[in-house]
């Protein structure tokens, strides 16, 4: 099989260390899977951290400034130490959350102030949020949002410190103008959608791929080897002209010597460029042909077979699968977005899925660091079931667990701290967020690079450990689960 000299091995055949790890929610025999999908943006194309984040900050920033917020907002910079994905903006109290799946409140912050017991309880006073009013908050579930996250925490914290203005409940007052934290976060989102649909930070990126854009060297032979056993597509909300940049810088001026250099289509059965996900998946948009010398579309819908090598734009995921032939479960679909790529594909298509989550190469390193405090927490939590163990509903006992809370309280904050400022990705302390519920209900397997795929046969059996029931329905085994992510054999 590694007869083309870009794909001889030269990895010494040890263990797979963490960050080499595919880890399982749900078993998925590779051998089955005919036909493998890739998402190119933060999944294909690892943006660089923090220098691409920065970029979008600097620039949500500057527009902001250019349509009239004030030019003292300049000063601030990012801090990648700060914001965590699947935070969840509050845009009636212009409050920062970090919730679990059931919407109870596990961290709270007013710009940089961090709210405690009583302060968080007059926000919330069940310390819950209906999560499900998506009119009211905001989930920042993709890595785009990080620096949108932070742009926000610097708008509240500028508003609040700045004596010019009054601070209200829901917002602040000069003068006669009322500011809204809605209204400031809706001109956030519009800064950020500006940026996006003007193309400023793509051009940017392009024109700067090495400090923005890892280049991964055994993305060429991970997509050889996969061609060699089963399909592969393409399919990004990216334009065109992008997607061919990245992609060339990626594949084509990207390879390990001895390798024939060929074009970055011809890695691909097939590629769509705007494909409007999670639209994709579900009606989709209309089909047509990219003129790969202009970047334009062709007039008319496409109607003809598949031709290798050429760009289509739009269409949805039934399309793909007639274009390709093949079905929803043969198809192994790798993205970074847990609702635009993962949870749509899954519950609309039964597609399997793999989540690409970079973070998770931080999130091991932590965990191996910090185990002993998460040991400690295991211990108390074990302790305070004895206590109970010979009480029951005739019990007039009562016992002081006050220190044990306590002791809980700091070793979940000592940990969640290890992390960044806002903790960690998947919990808090040994309470899962949001992010991690969605991670284990929709992605079959995650791992923190697609790359990874490389480390295992094609014909492989990612195997999930027997559960005695659904480890989302039962709160004690779920938590054992998530002390750590599932390792498969290594
Ligand atoms: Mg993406």
């Amino acid at each position: 099989m590694d007869s083309d000299p870009s794909i001889s091995s030269e990895e010494p055949k040890v263990k797979r260390s963490f960050d080499q790890m595919v880890f399982v929610n749900r078993s998925v025999t590779l051998e089955n899977i005919q036909c493998y999908g890739f998402d190119m943006d933060y999944t294909m194309a690892i943006y660089k951290s923090p220098d691409y984040e920065s970029l979008g900050f600097e620039l949500i920033r500057d527009r902001m400034v250019s349509v009239g917020y004030p030019h003292e907002l300049l000063r601030y910079t990012y801090d990648p130490s700060f914001p965590t994905r699947g935070l969840v903006i509050d845009t009636n109290f212009g409050n920062l959350l970090k919730v679990d799946s059931n919407g109870n409140v596990l961290v709270c912050s007013h710009g940089f102030h961090f709210l405690k017991g009583e302060d968080v309880h007059q926000y919330y006073p069940k310390k819950f949020i209906q999560r499900d009013d998506t009119d009211r908050f905001y989930i920042l579930n993709t890595l785009y949002n990080l620096s949108e996250t932070y742009f926000y925490t610097c708008l509240v914290d500028f508003f609040t410190r700045c004596t010019r203005y009054t601070n209200l409940l829901k917002g602040f007052q000069h003068g006669d103008l009322f500011m809204s934290y809605r209204s400031m976060f809706q001109d956030a989102r519009d800064a950020m959608d500006f940026l996006h649909d003007s193309g400023i930070l793509k051009d940017r990126t392009i024109k700067n791929l090495e400090k923005y854009v890892i280049k991964e060297p055994n993305l060429p032979v991970l997509l050889t080897r996969i061609k060699m056993v089963a399909k592969v597509f393409l399919a990004t909300n990216s334009d065109y002209n992008y997607t061919e940049a990245i992609m060339k810088y990626l594949l084509e001026n990207n390879l390990k010597s001895g390798s024939q250099k060929k074009p970055w289509r011809s890695y691909f059965d097939l590629i769509v460029v705007d494909t409007r996900k999670p639209l994709f998946f579900a009606e989709g948009t209309v089909l047509r042909q990219v003129d790969t010398d202009t970047g334009k579309l062709r007039i008319g819908t496409y109607t003809g077979d598949l031709q290798h090598g050429t760009v289509y734009s739009g269409g949805s995921s039934d399309i793909i699968c007639d274009l390709l032939d093949v079905r929803g479960k043969d198809i192994l679909y790798v993205g970074d977005h847990i609702f635009g790529d993962i949870l749509k594909s899954k519950k609309r298509q039964g597609w399997k899925t793999f989540l690409v989550v970079p973070e998770l190469i931080k999130e091991l390193q932590v965990w191996d660091e910090k185990k002993s405090l998460f040991e400690e927490l295991k211990c108390l939590d074990i302790f305070l079931a004895e206590l109970y163990k010979h009480l029951d509903s005739g019990s007039q006992e009562v016992l002081d667990i006050q220190a044990i809370q306590t002791r809980m309280k700091v070793l979940t904050y000592r940990m969640d701290t290890s992390y960044g400022q806002m903790g960690s990705l998947l919990r808090s302390g040994a309470r899962q967020t949001l992010f991690a519920s969605q991670l284990m209900r929709y992605a079959d397997l995650y791992s923190s690079t697609c790359i990874n795929l490389l480390h295992y046969p094609f014909n492989y059996l990612f195997m999930a450990p027997p559960v005695l029931v659904s480890p989302l329905t039962h709160p004690r085994i779920r938590m054992r689960l998530h002390r750590k992510p599932i390792r498969v054999h290594s």
